[in-house]
């Protein structure tokens, strides 16, 4: 496996508090440790990207300008940590529209990889849900990672996937639309990254 440079995050239930179509900035709560577990990727080199469904605009239950001051309260959060995102892709429809790009469908990773230039071989995907899981997987990225925050547990038992008794725990072999890897949260997911070498592209030979 080529070292990770680019890593796909999920929002809701990886990085902050998974709360029913959040739609005000002062509901933004980063979840314990991944304001941490992000700027060890970012000093690395890795760079971060944001895939998130939010049907919520679809469904006319917020509007696109909600979801921007929502972003914005968590780009100033991740700021204190000295974090910020390459790129950030979200799917705005309802899932009855059938689009390209609410995951598992790859829309939004077709997106990012055009605008900063993705090697799917240098990137991982990291979400709580098989829909995560499936964009990496359809995608044909280096790792897709379920993390156990938010929904993660509920979707990891019905994977049939046991918790790791550690920060980590890779799945193989795997059954068809398993992760690579369990993580109990982004930190366990950045120590698993970093220990194979994640970083920046321009610091390797
Ligand atoms: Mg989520
Ligand atoms: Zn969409």
């Amino acid at each position: 496996m080529k070292p990770i440079t680019d890593l796909i995050l999920d929002r809701d239930g990886t990085i902050i508090v998974d709360r029913h179509y959040l739609a005000d900035p002062a509901g933004v709560e980063l979840l314990p440790g991944a304001g941490q577990a992000l700027a060890r990727l970012a000093s690395a080199g890795v760079r971060l990207h944001l895939a998130s469904n939010q049907s919520g605009i679809g469904r006319g239950r917020f509007t696109e300008a909600d979801l921007r001051a929502v972003h914005a309260r968590l780009e100033e959060l991740l700021a204190k940590f000295g974090v910020r995102l390459a790129g950030v892709a979200h799917c705005p429809h309802a899932p009855e529209a059938a689009c390209p790009c609410r995951k598992p469908a790859t829309g939004m990773w077709l997106a990012l990889a055009r605008a900063q230039g993705l090697d799917p071989a240098a990137t991982a995907m990291v979400g709580d849900k098989d829909a995560d899981v499936g964009l990496g997987l359809a995608a044909g990225l280096a790792a897709s990672i379920l993390v156990l925050t938010g929904k993660g547990a509920a979707h990891a038992a019905r994977m049939g996937l046991a918790e790791p008794r550690g920060p980590w725990r890779e799945i193989a072999p795997r059954a068809p639309g398993q992760p690579h890897l369990l993580a109990r949260d982004l930190a366990g997911a950045a120590d698993w990254l970093l220990a194979r070498g994640a970083g920046a592209r321009e610091a390797r030979p």
